[in-house]
């Protein structure tokens, strides 16, 4: 059987106890996922120093054996200090660790090892603190010795592969079992076929796996990466393609608009015209509609761009064929307001027809059971809610469509559970405002279709964005003030975001960031978080109490707004400032995603360096929605050209959305573009980097796409299905072990 030996469970290999530790470790159970535990780097011993002649405040590595281990109690501090004496048989070094004394129980007398850190003198001496360290098999006996044994010329020659190690698995553990398994393993199917290799010049799996595991010099792991990237991307591409090959083979019921029905109603009395972008994707999603297979479409475009009124008309497209809408939103408060904002596009006699209808948590019992009721009868053409909506008690009459607005928060595996509330699977559309790019599209949504709104409705004035820089301008506080209050003057409205809701109690210094603030949860993007000094964040209840007593502002109207207040409180907040009654409003980023009031002219982000870009273009794309010039001020305290700083700069400098979210690929990490949720086994991308690997995933893409046209079942690629069944297994036991 094809790629059996690959598949063959650690314990049948390694022993029982073996295959427990590494299941621990790295949820590793089979050779394959033993296979693909590839080395984080390669050691030489040309790049080593001697120990008799470090030099100071730089990084070195050093082979070398522990002569001493010493466990001492701190002076001034509580907890312990290991000091482990090294010696590479001519200097000696100290390593010292902090609160680590088990590593006392691998750092015996004896061992040998590669350590690497930055030597720092202290006291005089010289020392390594909490360096890298890999420890050498203690039963190889030739490692490290001064007479050159075959074994030592052999390692001294060759690159020492470094593996993700653990306190229990050291690297040298780990290069052992994977030794053991690739003698054991006899020849393996290469998922990709021959043509396509020899077309790209990769080395077969065989060989790759031998390279990155057991190279004999640089260019056999650097050609074994290679095609094992090229692999990756392959088997995912194929993968993908596959899935959606079969969503488009399930049969799903046409959905198409009648004559004088609630679509054309809705056109006739629409006060503009649609924009040619809105036009081509409306006709995209009609014939998908107009098809015997589920639609899976992405619509992506700017805020304010008119998606929602894109997916509006699908929704009403398919209520003149007699069907249901699901809209799911984010938050709670984003499904109320599309709700409303639903009713009012829709006027009154098109809402009486077709009720919208909310279900949400937090609805009160009777409110609720009337929902439920309207929803399974089927009178409710349209039904608004959140995740709630996926919960077991809400039952449809004939669901056709699902609409999910903001994608970013929803994952594949809630699309699935919707999906399944249709009698035949409903048409799928997913809204996002968050720029996609191109190689990020073909991984993470390579099952859906993609359109893009890229123009935007006339008449909008633009927005103009300032960064405030209070470190080296701190008095220019007092104008965005001034601003705020002549924009007032004009009649507009203003939003102002903080990073925190309210100011931490006193001596609850230490939170888990330090930052000194009481957060929304969720609500500061984590990656702008690392490495920014720790200053105390604006708070929404300090800052409202600020600006209400505020010269500039007085007479104003200034509310905060938070996802501690109940929902009803945030509902009658945003109706307030919906409505006009209320000039400034102080707010997290709940205010973040579709928030509407085309009369609110300014956003003022405070702390702006605590935020990601795409969270800073997203509440940008708050104002400057009506025919108001829209004024977006970036207030940070961050030290320019600090990493924060870049990032406020960088939403500052340009309002193409495409362009900042390349940029914000490039300051991010990896798991954060591809998000847990969303990957669908992100665990599956070992060697492949979305942003750095595009040429790499499009020709990927049009390999898997060429040989899945010709063979759709693959049962002449069987190597190629077993390694996507491979893949979608692992993916299932990341899913299973997160839940
Ligand atoms: P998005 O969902 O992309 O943020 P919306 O569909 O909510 O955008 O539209 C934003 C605003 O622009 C709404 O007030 C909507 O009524 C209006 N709008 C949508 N399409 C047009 C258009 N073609 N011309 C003028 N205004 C439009
Ligand atoms: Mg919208």
């Amino acid at each position: 059987m094809v790629g059996s030996a690959l598949d063959a469970k650690l314990a049948s290999v390694l022993g029982g106890r073996t295959a427990t530790a590494f299941e621990k470790a790295f949820g590793i159970r089979t050779a394959a996922d033993l296979l693909s535990h590839y080395p984080r780097r390669y050691a030489k011993r040309g790049e080593l120093s001697a120990l008799d002649e470090l030099p100071l405040d730089e990084n070195v590595t050093i082979i070398a054996e522990v002569r001493e281990v010493r466990e001492r109690s701190m002076k001034a501090r509580r907890g312990t200090i290991l000091e482990v004496r090294i010696t590479d048989g001519k200097g000696f070094l100290t390593l010292t660790f902090f609160n680590q004394a088990w590593r006392a129980k691998m750092l015996v007398p004896g061992m040998r090892g590669i350590f690497a850190g930055k030597v720092t003198a202290y006291r005089g001496a010289l020392q390594l603190a909490h360096p890298d360290y890999e420890l050498f098999d203690p039963w190889d006996d030739d490692l490290g010795h001064a007479t050159p044994s075959p074994a030592a010329i052999r390692w001294a020659e060759s690159p020492i592969p470094i593996y993700p190690a653990t306190s229990t698995l050291a690297s040298w553990q780990i290069a052992k079992s994977i030794e053991l398994v690739l003698d054991g393993l006899g020849p393996v199917a290469d998922p990709v076929p021959p043509a396509v290799r020899a077309e790209r010049g990769l080395v077969d799996y065989r060989a790759a796996l031998e390279g990155v595991h057991r190279p004999k010099r640089d260019a056999d792991w650097r050609a074994g990466q290679h095609a094992l990237r090229f692999q990756e991307a392959f088997v995912l591409q194929a993968a993908l393609l596959q899935q959606r090959a079969a969503n488009r083979s399930w049969n799903a019921t046409p959905r198409t608009p009648v004559a004088g029905g609630f679509l054309e109603r809705f056109d006739r009395q629409l006060p503009f015209a649609l924009t040619g972008d809105q036009q081509l994707v409306g006709e995209e999603i009609a014939r998908d509609l107009a098809g015997t297979h589920p639609m899976n479409r992405l619509i992506q475009g700017e805020v304010g761009s008119g998606k929602t009124l894109v997916a509006l008309r699908a929704m009403l497209a398919v209520a003149d064929s007699g069907g249901q809408a699901a809209l799911l939103a984010p938050t709670e408060v984003l499904a109320a307001q599309h709700l409303r904002s639903l009713v009012r596009v829709l006027g009154p006699n098109l809402a009486a027809e077709l009720m919208p209808t909310l279900i949400t948590g937090q609805l009160p019992v009777a409110e609720r059971r009337k929902a439920l009721l309207r929803t399974v009868g089927g009178q409710a053409r349209i039904v608004v809610g959140t995740h709630a909506l996926l919960g077991e008690s809400v039952t449809f009459y004939d669901l056709g469509l699902v609409v999910v607005d903001e994608q970013h928060r929803f994952g594949v595996d809630q699309r699935e559970a919707l999906r399944q509330k249709g009698t035949t699977p409903p048409h799928v559309l997913v809204l996002t405002a968050t720029p996609i790019p191109r190689t990020v599209a073909m991984t993470v949504f390579g099952d859906l279709d993609i359109s893009t709104i890229s123009e935007l409705p006339a008449g909008r004035k633009g927005i103009e964005t300032f960064v405030v820089p209070l470190a080296e301008k701190p008095d220019w506080i007092n104008r965005v003030w001034a601003r705020v209050s002549e924009e007032l003057e004009k009649g507009h409205q203003a939003f102002v975001v903080c990073p925190a809701i309210e100011p931490a109690p006193a001596g609850a210094s230490g939170g888990p960031a330090g930052t000194g603030g009481v957060r929304e949860d969720d609500d500061v993007d984590p990656d702008a978080e690392a490495g920014a000094p720790q200053r105390p964040l604006t708070t929404v209840v300090q800052l409202t109490a600020e600006l209400r007593a505020h010269p500039l502002l007085a007479g104003r109207r200034v509310e905060g707004l938070h996802g501690r207040m109940s929902s009803d409180e945030k509902d009658e907040l945003m109706r307030g400032f919906a409505a006009g009654r209320i000039d400034v409003l102080v707010a997290t980023t709940v205010i973040e995603v579709g928030v509407d009031v085309p009369n609110a002219s300014t956003m003022v982000v405070m702390d702006a360096e605590r935020f990601g870009v795409s969270q800073l273009h997203q509440l940008r794309g708050r104002v400057g929605r009506g025919g108001v010039p829209g004024l977006c001020l970036l207030v940070t305290g961050a030290e320019e050209s600090s990493l924060g700083r870049e990032r406020v700069d960088a939403v500052a400098s340009t309002l193409d959305g495409f362009e900042l979210a390349q940029a914000d690929l490039e300051l991010r990490r990896e798991g954060d573009v591809l998000g847990s949720s969303q990957s669908g086994g992100r665990s599956s991308l070992r060697l492949l980097r979305v942003v750095r690997d595009t040429d790499v995933i499009e020709a990927a893409r049009e390999q898997a796409s060429g040989i899945l046209d010709a063979d759709p079942s693959l049962s002449e690629h069987p190597e190629l299905a077993a390694a996507i069944a491979r893949r979608l297994d692992e993916s299932t036991r990341t899913f299973l072990a997160k839940a």
